[in-house]
């Protein structure tokens, strides 16, 4: 399939990209791996008059430490997240999630700033995003902003950026010592994207949960945080009665779209199973 035709533009910085939004207005779109916005240009799901190519923005590649945090430009590949040392040793959540991202042709030219930009529910990098407290930096016209990943997702391919705005950089804190992680994920086969996943942030504490981040994937028109189940877990134990609990808590707040992966209530049933998996994974590692 050929996608509509457009004009194409290719700025060498984040100032002369921000520049040419405003020129262009809201018929240009951001062009960054492809493999969201020319799938959906082809089906004529979007049809923008003009792309901006950010892959010569060199600037917006790469990953590098500020203290405590790790901060990953927007235009990192995928391929790249994985085979990081610094990700490995202080976030290893990240690579390890990334591996599960399509497949090593999508994750050679994929990015995080795309994955979250789209909006898409089925996208990953939204719940691990929520369950890492990730920040996202934006910068359009009138200068930069911080965000946080928890709230930036507002539905389908709808987040809190402006039209006129870049994601610049997505910055994480670095683990703690004894931070228990997990992100399991089902799906049909490899390269599909999620039937439910679950990303998990857990920290013990003389034996009870001193920290928990829970977030789901594919459940929702957006990734979802699961509140309730994280508040069920603080200052307790973890045990077979209170990974069910939590589990239980995070399929209430499920409402997925029925697909070809499966009915509301499979999916529900699943995403249970993800948390339980999940939490039970990351409990190991908080030792
Ligand atoms: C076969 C296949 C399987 C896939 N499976 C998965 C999967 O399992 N999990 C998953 O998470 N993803 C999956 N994807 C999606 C893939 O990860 C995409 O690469 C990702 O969703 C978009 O990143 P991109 O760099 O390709 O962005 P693009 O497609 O270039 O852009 C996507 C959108 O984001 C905007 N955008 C891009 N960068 C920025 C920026 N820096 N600032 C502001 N806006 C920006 C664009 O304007 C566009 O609207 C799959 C894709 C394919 C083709």
């Amino acid at each position: 399939m050929i996608p509509p035709v457009f004009d194409y533009h290719s700025p060498r910085s984040v100032a002369d990209a921000i520049k040419l939004l405003g020129q262009l207005g809201p018929d240009a779109k951001l062009l960054a791996g492809g493999h969201s916005l020319l799938p959906m240009m082809k089906l004529r799901f979007a049809q923008p008059t003009h792309l901006i190519d950010l892959n010569r923005i060199t600037e917006l590649r790469g990953i590098s430490e500020e203290g405590n945090t790790v901060c990953i430009g927007a235009m990192t590949v995928e391929s790249d997240l994985i085979t990081s040392k610094l990700l490995q040793a202080k976030v290893p959540l990240l690579p390890e999630a990334a591996k599960m991202i399509a497949d090593p042709q999508v994750r050679n030219r994929g990015t995080i700033g795309g994955d979250i930009a789209h909006g898409d529910p089925g996208n990953d990098h939204p719940a691990l995003s929520i369950a890492l407290d990730a920040v996202f930096v934006l910068e359009g016209p009138n200068g930069k902003r911080q965000v946080q990943a928890d709230g930036f997702f507002q539905g389908t391919y709808m987040t809190d950026m402006a039209e006129d705005e870049i994601l610049l950089q997505i910055r994480v804190p670095a683990f703690a010592p004894k931070t228990g992680w997990a992100y399991e994920k089902l799906k049909r086969k490899t390269g599909d994207w999620a039937t439910a996943a679950a990303a998990v942030v857990l920290r013990l504490d003389g034996g009870v949960v001193s920290h928990a981040r829970i977030a789901l994937t594919n459940l929702a028109s957006t990734a979802l945080r699961a509140v309730d189940a994280e508040a069920a877990l603080l200052g307790k134990p973890l045990t077979d009665a209170t990974i069910a609990d939590a589990a239980a808590k995070a399929m209430a707040i499920c409402d997925p779209a029925e697909d070809l992966r499966g009915d509301r209530d499979y999916k529900t049933a699943m995403a249970g199973q993800m948390v339980k998996r999940a939490l039970s994974r990351a409990a190991a590692l908080c030792r």
